[in-house]
Formats: structure tokens, sequence, C-alpha cells
């Protein structure tokens, strides 16, 4: 099995699920004691989200392409960046290594696309649901993204002031399941957990849709490259 190189800390809480599902289902897979070789590389969030922020993401991408040359240079065979929106610097992280880059939409399209949605909605940070780089990667994989539509101000605001310092309120879990329910509304089928931390408040026995969760989709997926 490939020692996977893990890009983490964006948020920690996120970073900890991946950490749990890499070596559940590594077992799993494996059986016995066995558990996933892991390279962690978890980088101090505050300095990201500001530059995430004010833009300045050649940056962010440049912190995140030092993260995974080091990661390559400590013997991963393979690298993952554990957010949805740190994917907007995706290319410049894999330009910078020879070992493959394992995208977080590919494995979530698959999923979708392999139970034969098509409209799905979309969540995740403002920068997810308005940047081209994740709607358009869906798109080319032949799935029509669909955002809540409304002023993305609150469901970003809930991420980044209590999820991703593992605050967890009812009624911010309410304000994400609206969104859904408007999604529903607007056409989509199911809903992509497009933002590494939304399973802390959403999974299917509240949600409107069926959820396809991004953290779990790309942590299996990270185990079935490194087994291959
Ligand atoms: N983890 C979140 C995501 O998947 C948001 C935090 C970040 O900006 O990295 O997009």
């Amino acid at each position: 099995m490939k020692t996977i190189g893990l890009i983490g800390g964006m948020s920690w809480e996120s970073t900890a699920h991946y950490y749990a599902i890499l070596n559940r289902e590594t077992a799993a897979r494996r059986g016995g004691l066995h558990s996933a070789p892991i390279l962690l590389h978890s980088l101090d969030f505050a300095p990201i989200a500001l530059m995430q922020a004010e833009g300045q993401w050649d940056e962010a991408g440049a912190l995140l392409a030092q993260s995974a040359q080091k990661l390559e240079q400590a013997g991963a065979g393979l690298v993952a960046i554990a957010t949805n929106t740190m994917h907007v610097v995706a290319d410049q992280v894999q330009a910078a290594i020879s070992v493959p880059l394992i995208h977080i939409a590919n494995p979530t399209a698959d999923a979708l696309l392999e139970d034969g949605f098509t409209n799905v909605g979309l969540l995740g940070t403002r920068f997810t649901m308005e940047m081209p780089f994740y709607m358009d990667g869906l798109k080319a994989r032949g799935l029509n993204p669909i955002v809540p539509g409304v002023d993305h101000t609150n469901l970003n605001a809930i991420i980044y002031d209590e999820l991703c310092k593992g605050i967890v309120r009812e009624e911010s879990r309410q304000t994400y399941i609206n969104a859904i329910a408007r999604l529903k509304a607007a056409g989509a089928e199911a809903v992509i957990l497009g933002c590494t931390e939304i399973n802390m408040l959403i999974d299917d026995s509240v949600s409107p849709l069926p959820v396809y969760d991004t953290t779990d989709l790309h942590a299996r997926a990270l185990v079935t490259a490194a087994l291959a």
C-alpha cells in the first residue's frame, strides 16, 4: 500500500475525520491490524483563511505546493488536499510534484453519476459555491450543479465561525436544512456537502435530499488509490 500524503489543518476538525476514515477504511479492506500509512502535514489555518479572504490564491497555492513537495520527499506515493476550497490551487499543487494529487471532486462526481444523479445541489464555502473552479469541474463530468441561490454569507459564516472551531449549533443545522430544501425546490436530486466540515451538521437522517459527503468520499478514494 502506498503512503498517503495528506495536507490538512483546513480545518483540523475535518482532518481528524479524514484520519479516522483513512484508517477504518484500510482496516475494512485489508483486515487484521492493518491501518493506513499516512504522512500528515497539518497547516496553521489562520494565515490560509486570511489569504482566502484577501484573494491571495497564488501565495496560498505556493504554500500548499511546498507542503506537497515535502510529503513527496518524505515518501508519499500520492497526495491529497483535505478541503474542497483549497482545490482552487489544485493545478499549482499538482504541477509541483510527480506523484498524483487525488482531487476531491472526482470521487464525488463518480458516486453521483453511479447513483444516476445529474442535478445536484452544492453546499460549501462562498469560494466553492461562487468561484468557477469547483462548479466547472462538476460540469465537465456531466453534472448540473445548483447552488442555494440566495445570500451565501450565512452558510459561509457557519463554516468559518463555528464548524472550523468545533462549534455545532442546532440553529445552524436548521439553516443548512433550509438551504437543502431550497435546492430541492430548485430541482436538485441530491446534495454535495462540498465543504469537509458540513458533515458535522448534516447527514442523511436530517437532509431533505440524499447526501454526498466529500470528506468521506475523498478519504475512501485515497485508500483505493493507495491500494491500487
Ligand atoms: N474545509 C472547508 C472546505 O472543504 C472549508 C475551509 C477551507 O477553506 O479550507 O472547503
